[in-house]
């Protein structure tokens, strides 16, 4: 992925991510489907984490911000925690 002038296009990059986690995760679930019986860590705190985290980074952009590859990192190793943990309590099943 780069731009016309061979430049990594991070703001690219980051919009994927933003993408795939918004298809991803289950955001719009009701309560009662997110909170099961025996939770293995809590999906519902970390939905609502990396929600904020998503509508942060959108705003960023739509800002013009340039993301560097320090910031995708994190924001990837965040969507792969959540999702490693909405997988043990049964809430998602296609990895980003
Ligand atoms: S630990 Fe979190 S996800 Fe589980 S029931 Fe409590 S609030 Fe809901």
């Amino acid at each position: 992925m780069s731009t016309a002038s061979g430049k990594p296009d991070t703001r690219t990059a980051m919009r994927r991510l933003i993408e795939e986690a918004r298809a991803t995760f289950p955001f719009d679930a009701p309560e009662a489907q997110i909170c099961a019986d025996g939770c293995d860590g809590c999906s519902m705190k970390l939905l609502e984490f990396i929600g904020q985290q998503l509508d942060e980074w959108e705003v960023r952009l739509d800002d013009g911000e340039r993301p560097d590859f320090g910031d995708l990192h994190r924001l990837g190793r965040l969507c792969r925690k959540t999702f490693d943990v909405l997988k043990r309590n049964g809430l998602v099943d296609t990895p980003i």
